[in-house]
């Protein structure tokens, strides 16, 4: 089952409607990372250069239903006027008379951006009354949203079912690295690395990562969970005692694969999660009310060492509380040695693309994905619903 591509069919002129993910992060009421808004301009220019009348939809933060003034579009159209030879006009509404009344007055080769679409109750329940309402505006509905294929939500799937519906660039960009990850002949060594906060977050995507993996890296605050189970002490430090077991279940579904699994032979601790405390290393024992917040020198040289081999590199979850700069060492070497790798390498999950952009690598990785938990979803080889209504029958 293939796509529709845009490319194939006559859109001069025509009103579409994009989904996108502009989702980004916000400082003062600015936009303090564009990545998410200059990732769709390649689908924009698309339909500019087409004379399109282009109406954008997207969500931004978790207004819940309910209007909520810091999370206007506002500084998203700012910075997105700034990015296109093109006028951006900001609704502030995302339906009803006022969003027709603009749209009436929309020229061609211009852009319409609707205000936050989790500002309505209904978007998040994928309410069809407010799909057939947007899909109303447009002749052809574009889905450029990666980030957000994995919820079945009014802008993704309900619209989608009302208008000829087609994935735009990033999305089919985003597709096809990951199917990459997922199906053919990948080169291997094939290595993944998740780190993060939670095992819960991951149980699904390491269940399935070890099927495909020739290894399999684990770091971070889910790593604590296994060495919890391997008989560590680990003090005060982040782990799931209700996810021991589910934790026994993977090593052992990995020694049955054959797959190697590796966990941090030594952690950076402290006694302050701030970074103002002491700072040790531990191995074996972390002291009651100290917690473990960096993969030390020992684990770092292990996995980098295994790191250079793979010729498939996946990683998602940092592998400390990079936040804190003297918690970051771990993660921002292992950015540093993808980087430096003769090999396909993709990090998906919103903080791990954060840090390998702190670290300042970003352009030596093979693909950034835009998804944090789409990306994992796909891998885990779930159906998206907002990629299932994008397939030719
Ligand atoms: P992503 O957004 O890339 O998918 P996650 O959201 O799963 O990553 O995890 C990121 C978070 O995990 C960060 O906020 C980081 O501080 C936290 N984290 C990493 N290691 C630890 C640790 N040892 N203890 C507590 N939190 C951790
Ligand atoms: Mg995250």
């Amino acid at each position: 089952m293939g796509y529709r591509n845009l490319k194939e069919i006559d859109i001069r002129g025509k009103s579409i409607l994009v989904r996108v993910d502009f989702n980004v992060p916000l400082e003062e009421g600015e936009v303090r990372d564009d990545t998410r808004i200059r990732a769709a301009l390649p689908t924009i220019n698309y339909l500019l250069e087409n004379s399109c009348r282009i109406i954008l939809l997207s969500h931004l933060g978790r207004p819940k239903g309910k209007v909520v003034e810091e999370l206007r579009m506002d500084p998203v159209a700012h910075r997105l006027a700034q990015l296109v030879a093109a006028r951006v006009k900001k609704s502030n509404e995302w339906r009803g008379d006022l969003v027709k009344e603009e749209l009436a007055n929309l020229k061609n080769g211009q852009i319409l951006l609707l205000e936050n679409t989790r500002f309505d109750p209904g978007e998040e329940k994928n309410d069809l009354a407010l799909a057939r309402e947007w899909a109303s505006l447009a002749d052809i509905f574009v889905n450029d949203a990666f980030g957000v294929v994995h919820r079945a939500h009014s802008s993704t799937v309900g619209v989608a079912t009302y208008l000829p519906a087609f994935p735009g660039f990033l999305l089919e960009k985003e597709l096809s690295f990951l199917a990459k990850l997922v199906e053919g002949d990948l080169e291997r060594p094939y290595l993944a690395i998740l780190g993060g906060a939670k095992v819960s977050d991951k149980i699904g995507v390491i269940d399935s990562l070890l099927e495909r993996v020739d290894s399999l890296l684990l770091g971070g605050g889910m790593a604590n969970t296994f060495l919890a189970v391997k008989g560590w002490k680990m003090g005060a430090s982040l782990r799931e005692e209700d996810k021991f077991p589910i934790a026994k279940e993977l090593l052992q579904k990995a020694e049955d694969l054959g797959k190697r699994i590796l966990l941090p032979q030594d952690l950076l601790v402290t006694n302050d999660f701030s970074g103002q405390g002491e700072i040790a290393l531990a191995e074996g024992t972390i002291k009651e009310d100290w917690l473990a917040v960096d993969i030390g020198p020992a684990t770092l040289a292990n996995f980098t060492g295994e790191l250079k081999k793979a010729r498939t590199v996946l990683w998602n979850g940092p592998l400390g509380v990079f936040e804190v700069p003297a918690f970051a060492k771990g993660t921002q070497a292992i950015a540093k040695a993808m980087s430096s790798l003769e090999a396909l390498t993709l990090v998906g999950g919103g903080d791990s693309v954060a840090a390998v952009r702190e670290t300042g690598v970003a352009d030596s990785i093979s693909h950034i994905s835009t998804g944090g938990g789409a990306t994992l979803e796909y891998l885990e080889g779930k159906e998206l619903p907002g990629i299932i209504v994008l397939k030719d029958e």
